[in-house]
Order: C-alpha cells, then structure tokens, then sequence
C-alpha cells in the first residue's frame, strides 16, 4: 500500500509529520536515490528513503499496552460498524495490532504492536505466557467445582491444561462469586467455556495480567508504551 511520505517518515519515528514536510520541501528527502520535494508524494512500501543521506528505518517498532472496555471489538476494523480497536489507536502514527484477542463482552488487558515476529511467539502454543482474569458469575460456586477447573475439564477442543484458581470471595447479599484463573492456552472464549461446563457461566470477565504486564495506572480506553524491560520480558 503506498503512503504519503510525511506520513512514512512520522511512523518510522524520523520527525513529527509537519517536520517531516520541512524536510522533504528543504530537499533532505530521496525516494530511491532522487530528491523528492513534492509533498503529495506517495511511496511503496518497499521504496528506498533517506533523510539527509541516511536511511530510514520504516515503522520504528511498537508495543502497546491498552486497557479494552466491554462492547469494542479486538480487530482495526469492523465490517458492522460497532467500537473497534482502531478508535482508540487514531493517534499512533504506525500500525499496530493486536496480539491474540479478548471478546467484545472481555474487557482487559490487550497488547497491540507491529512487531509480527514477537507477536506470533506469544500466541504460539508453546511460548506459554500466563494469563490471568477476574472472573464474576452468578452463585455461590463451590469449591469442588474450582477445584475441576484447576485439574482440567472437558472442552470440544479437547481437555485445558491445569488453571490456577483463586477464590477471591462469594458475595451472599448479590449471590455472586469472584475468582481468578491464571492459564497460559489461548483457546477461543477459553474462560467463559470452562466456566460453562462447571455450570456457572460468566457474568464478568476481564484480563487482569498478561506475562509480566499488568493494568495499573491504566483506565478503561487508555493506552501505554510498553518499558524496554517489559518487551524484553516479553521475548
Ligand atoms: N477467555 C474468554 O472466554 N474470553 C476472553 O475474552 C478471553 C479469555
């Protein structure tokens, strides 16, 4: 996809966009060893850009961590129109995604980057990132059920590995139960189906940690770039 070439060197971190377009009028720019002073210019993405004679880094690499509220959906897009990602991303010059998904009733903690390498080694089965989520349903669960949902339980996509499971506490006057589940498989509405099969399904349910990545500071809609202990953490 070609793109304006202030807006290519403002994603690869080179200036501000309206720097950016000093540059390219002061003649600092080449697209492909020719200068380039037209503003308008769009380029490829393979094109061959250089500020001042050095070269440009496209999309500098970049790692969100955003707190998703209840009704957004986890894609850039959405062909029906409801809440997506994208609406809270409009500032960040590059394009980030997300990494794995929560549901559209999930709220939590997501993590959106360019960075396609780490991105597929979280989600690979066998990178095994622990996620934790706040769980709320209705009832009073007992604990021989929290205890199936620690060993194992029968999904259609076969048995989920051991969850770690922490009572948080039953509130008698709302007849609710609140627990945490720690599990590092990322199946499809994993929780919600886990909770469906020991009877009681969720009312609430959002991502509370991810790895080492936690939601403090962070309220519903914000975003943060990530620490460079954090990625490296990640990695
Ligand atoms: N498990 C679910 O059921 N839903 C999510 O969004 C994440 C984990």
């Amino acid at each position: 996809m070609e793109e304006r070439l202030q807006k290519v060197l403002a994603a690869a971190g080179v200036a501000s966009r309206r720097e950016a377009e000093e540059y390219i009028t002061a003649g600092r720019v080449k697209v492909n060893g020719k200068v380039v002073k037209e503003l308008g210019t769009k380029v490829g993405p393979n094109a061959f850009i250089t500020v001042d004679g050095h070269p440009v880094h496209r999309e500098r690499k970049t790692y969100l961590l955003f707190y998703k509220p209840r009704g957004v959906v986890t894609t850039m897009k959405d062909p029906e129109g409801r809440k997506s990602i994208a609406d809270f991303v409009k500032d960040i010059p590059q394009r980030v995604y997300p990494v794995g998904r929560l549901d559209y009733n999930t709220e939590g903690l997501l993590l959106l980057t360019n960075d396609g390498e780490l991105a597929q080694a979280m989600t690979h089965p066998s990178h095994e990132v622990n996620k934790t989520y706040e769980v709320t349903v209705p009832g009073i669960v007992p604990q021989d059920k929290l205890d199936l949902l620690r060993i194992g339980v029968k999904l259609e996509d076969g048995m989920t590995a051991p969850a770690l499971v922490n009572l948080m506490g039953y509130d008698y006057d709302k007849n609710l139960t609140r627990f945490t589940v720690t599990i590092h498989e990322g199946r499809n509405r994993q929780v919600r189906r886990m909770c469906d099969y020991i009877g009681f399904p969720v009312r609430y349910l959002r991502r509370v940690m991810m790895g080492p990545l936690t939601l403090t500071g962070l309220r519903r809609g914000d975003c943060r770039e990530l620490f460079n202990e954090e990625i490296e953490e990640l990695r």
